[in-house]
């Protein structure tokens, strides 16, 4: 993708803010927003604004954003008061890895008891 918004994408619409999301921190190239399905007591998704299908294909197509989007995700912890404890940065990339939304994303995962055994 050239990072162009498509259309009947779940989190260019959320980004768009045509639908609804929790916001947690907003810059003018990322958004952060809680999960909708929490998998630990913070469960944080950081996305750039811009449409990339992947978190390697946005790397390739704007570097500077992707790193953007890894700053992003330390700030998150640091709000949430996770980053002390520990916390899980999780790209999962293709359909067989669990990839449901084809917009670039990272999982911010931390808190209480909910980090060790999973990988
Ligand atoms: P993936 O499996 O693609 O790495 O992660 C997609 C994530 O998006 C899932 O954890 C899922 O719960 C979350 N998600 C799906 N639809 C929505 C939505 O409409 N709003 C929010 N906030 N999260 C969503
Ligand atoms: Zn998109």
């Amino acid at each position: 993708s050239d990072g162009n918004p498509v259309a009947d994408c779940l989190f260019c619409r959320i980004v768009a803010k045509e639908i609804p999301a929790e916001v947690v921190r907003e810059t003018d190239t990322t958004l952060a927003f809680r999960d909708i399905h929490p998998q630990a007591p913070t469960h944080v998704l950081v996305v750039p604004k811009a449409h990339y299908p992947n978190a390697a294909a946005l790397a390739v197509g704007d570097p500077v954003q992707a790193a953007a989007v890894l700053a992003e995700a330390g700030e998150v912890a640091a709000q949430e008061k996770i980053a002390e404890s520990g916390y899980r940065m999780i790209f999962n990339t293709g359909e067989g890895a669990g990839q449901t939304v084809f917009h670039a994303h990272v999982h911010v995962l931390g808190g209480k008891g909910s980090l060790h055994g999973a990988l």
